[in-house]
């Protein structure tokens, strides 16, 4: 048979196209895996220095350090801090927050990207007599997110340098982000922006927020042009100043980007009546939605780091 050149040609562009479209998803099998674990009964609601929380360390740094092309900016990809809780007066010391850095390829300015690990362990039983607060959807379910999308960079070489941070403490007042910016390994202008995960797994509208576009209106068209046609809905919002509960641009780790004038988008959904019960485990989350959603944050990410490329540059 005589070769023919445009079926090869054809053939080639078939499988590149195919590889193209499937490499822009996350790991979904693993990303359940990573959220199931994390939110089990195991790790009994990952209170700051309980033994579940140096568990989902241990968990969470194996998979984080394990990819490709990844860094350390700190001993052991460690940013260690201590605080005293306003709440029970215990110097809390040793906390963690677990950082991972993957280098750009054309640009100095890097965007971070967060998911509070923490939760309130265990607490007032309910009717059903459980006490572990599980926390799957808040936040092993942005955790779960932080360590797929990573994954995905350390395999697809993004334009801007990520930085992959699992917080601590945030249940205690975004202690885990404010240390973060207090000691950061670069100048904080540096920074294009903060990209928090908190709460992705659940939403009975089909609905995920991103909320900050009325702080930072850059991105407002780069996001709603990446979630045309999307599945879940991208809703903008939840940012308007003066109204209250509504506002949640204080209300989880970004607050703590916010304090120091970094850009910051927050991607997350609604609460929900498991938010912060026993009941947030994780046979009540929707793994179709939360899959979903994953990937279209994963979506609107390449999308900022595409159209704000041209900013720092290496030169
Ligand atoms: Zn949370």
């Amino acid at each position: 048979m005589q070769f023919n050149f445009k079926k090869f040609l054809f053939l080639v562009l078939g499988i590149l196209i195919s590889s193209f479209s499937f490499s822009q998803s996350i790991n979904s099998e693993k990303l359940l895996k990573h959220i199931e674990f994390l939110s089990s009964d195991e790790l009994a609601g990952r209170k700051p220095l309980s033994s579940g929380s140096l568990e989902a360390r241990k968990y969470i740094l194996n998979e984080l350090t394990g990819y490709e092309n990844v860094q350390a900016l700190y001993p052991d990809f460690i940013q260690r801090f201590s605080f005293v809780s306003g709440r029970d007066l215990k110097n809390y010391e040793d906390a963690a927050n677990l950082v991972a850095f993957i280098p750009g390829s054309s640009s100095r300015k890097v965007i971070v990207v967060t998911a509070h690990y923490d939760h309130v362990g265990i607490g007032r039983p309910d009717a059903a007599g459980d006490s572990i607060y599980n926390g799957a959807d808040d936040n092993a379910s942005g955790t779960a997110a932080l360590m797929a999308i990573s994954e995905y960079f350390s395999k697809n070489r993004p334009y801007h340098s990520m930085m992959f941070v699992a917080l601590d403490a945030e249940e205690m007042g975004l202690r885990g982000a404010k240390a973060l910016v207090e000691d950061f390994p670069y100048p904080l202008d540096q920074i294009l922006l903060n990209v928090n995960m908190d709460m992705l797994s659940r939403s009975d509208k089909n609905e995920l927020y991103a909320s900050g576009t009325s702080h930072n209106p850059q991105f407002k068209s780069i996001l709603e042009k990446a979630s045309v046609g999307s599945n879940p809905t991208l809703r903008l919002g939840h940012d308007t100043p003066g109204t209250g509960r509504d506002d949640w641009t204080k209300s989880s780790d970004h607050g703590a980007f916010f304090e120091k004038k970094v850009p910051h988008i927050y991607f997350g959904v609604e609460d929900h009546e498991d938010y912060h019960k026993p009941s947030d485990e994780f046979e009540n989350i929707q793994p179709e939605f939360y899959i979903n959603a994953v990937n279209l944050v994963l979506k609107c990410i390449l999308a900022l780091d595409s159209e704000m490329a041209g900013q720092g540059n290496v030169e």
